[in-house]
């Protein structure tokens, strides 16, 4: 087993300003947990430092003209009419090197797909990258650049089948637009429900268009899903269709925005299940591609992606956090455990939540599936 860490530094130098949820700190503070239980250092794994990814290495999703506009607002020019873009105050702020960072993030995405579409490894985490609603000309849900997308197509080239697997709380609404009209790329997202959440879309008649009919996969999920409700959806859709699909590598973007204490969705995960997730991803994956993603509450953050990574290296590891991490994340953390304990929702509101999982299921069975000679 090959694997391959994306990482760099540089991420440390951006800020997309102080009452902003996306906190560039998040980053880091994954590396510092993943360092303190030395996953940084295992036989058969590297670390890589990225590099930004080239301009026409991102003109393979998005416009000249947006890329232009953003470079130039980046770097502090004036730009007439930045809300065309999604650029502004609020979820997409202006702010400089907002063009290098997220190049850089796109950049480590592409060279991890390329790493695996060479064989170099067989697994790799760029968990910068996930940055999965940004669309061909315009920002949006706090991304800018869409590396997932750019990532996707660089297996594309290489002839591959892909199958992407989105966990984050949010619908994975710009890669599904990339490739709504592609048999050659499935894309499932499990997701709080777009009537209550950002971006509002990820319905299960979404379903794609032309040759790519069935081939984009949304299942809506109620509030206060916990882990066993989510799990059980998971299981009801998504192995059977990736299974049918045979993809030749899995891209997965895991968003840690489902968690209980994330301040901006509603889903109710723990570490555990989320790892449970992961775990289920890894089983599917003949290669795999792994991508971060949404995360707001930073310790989730640092917890789950560490958790992830030492599942790609099938590593055992223990429950409470190292000293020098919690030092280093003392302001962050309501404890010291890297996994949390059972919390669990009054019986009325997990049926509530999983009648509505199993709803969606069954629509997607009755759908989706024949597609796929299910
Ligand atoms: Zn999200």
């Amino acid at each position: 087993m090959k694997t391959a860490l994306f990482h760099s530094e540089a991420y440390g130098r951006f800020d997309y300003g102080a009452t902003h949820p996306l906190r560039m700190e998040r980053l880091g503070l994954t590396f510092a947990l993943m360092e303190a239980l030395g996953l940084t250092a295992l036989a058969g794994a590297r670390v890589v430092a990225p590099t930004p990814a080239s301009e026409s290495a991102l003109r393979g999703f998005h416009t000249e003209e947006y890329l232009e506009v953003l470079r130039a607002a980046s770097a502090g020019l004036a730009v007439p009419v930045p809300a065309r873009y999604g650029l502004g105050p609020g979820d997409n702020p202006v702010w400089p090197g907002c063009y290098e960072a997220s190049a850089l993030a796109c950049g480590g995405s592409i060279q991890a797909a390329e790493l695996v579409a060479a064989g170099e490894a067989d697994r790799a985490f760029a968990f910068a990258g996930g940055l999965h609603h940004a669309m061909p000309d315009r920002a949006s849900g706090f991304c800018y650049l869409n590396d997932a997308v750019l990532a996707i197509q660089a297996l594309r080239t290489r002839g591959l089948r892909v199958a992407y697997i989105d966990i984050d709380a949010h619908h994975g609404d710009g890669v599904q637009f990339a490739f709504y009209r592609s048999a050659d790329v499935l894309t499932i997202s499990l997701h709080e429900r777009g009537d209550r959440l950002f971006p509002g879309t990820g319905f299960v008649d979404e379903m794609g268009e032309g040759a790519g009919r069935g081939y984009a996969v949304n299942l809506p999920l109620e509030a206060y899903t916990d882990d066993a409700v989510y799990l059980e959806a998971f299981d009801a859709v998504a192995p059977p269709l990736v299974r049918a699909f045979r993809p030749d590598v899995v891209v997965a973007q895991l968003g840690i925005d489902g968690h209980r204490t994330d301040p901006l969705t509603h889903l109710a995960l723990s570490v555990d299940g989320f790892a449970a997730a992961v775990r289920r991803i890894i089983e599917l994956a003949p290669r795999l591609v792994a991508l971060g993603g949404g995360g707001y509450d930073l310790a989730n953050v640092a917890r789950g992606w560490t958790v992830a990574w030492a599942l790609m290296n099938e590593v055992t590891l223990p429950d409470a956090l190292p000293e020098p991490f919690v030092r280093l994340a003392a302001t962050h953390l309501k404890g010291r455990g890297l996994w949390d304990r059972p919390a669990p929702l009054p019986a009325h509101v997990v049926r509530a939540a999983r009648e509505f999982a199993q709803r969606q299921a069954a629509e997607l069975e009755r759908r989706v599936f024949p597609i796929f000679g299910l």
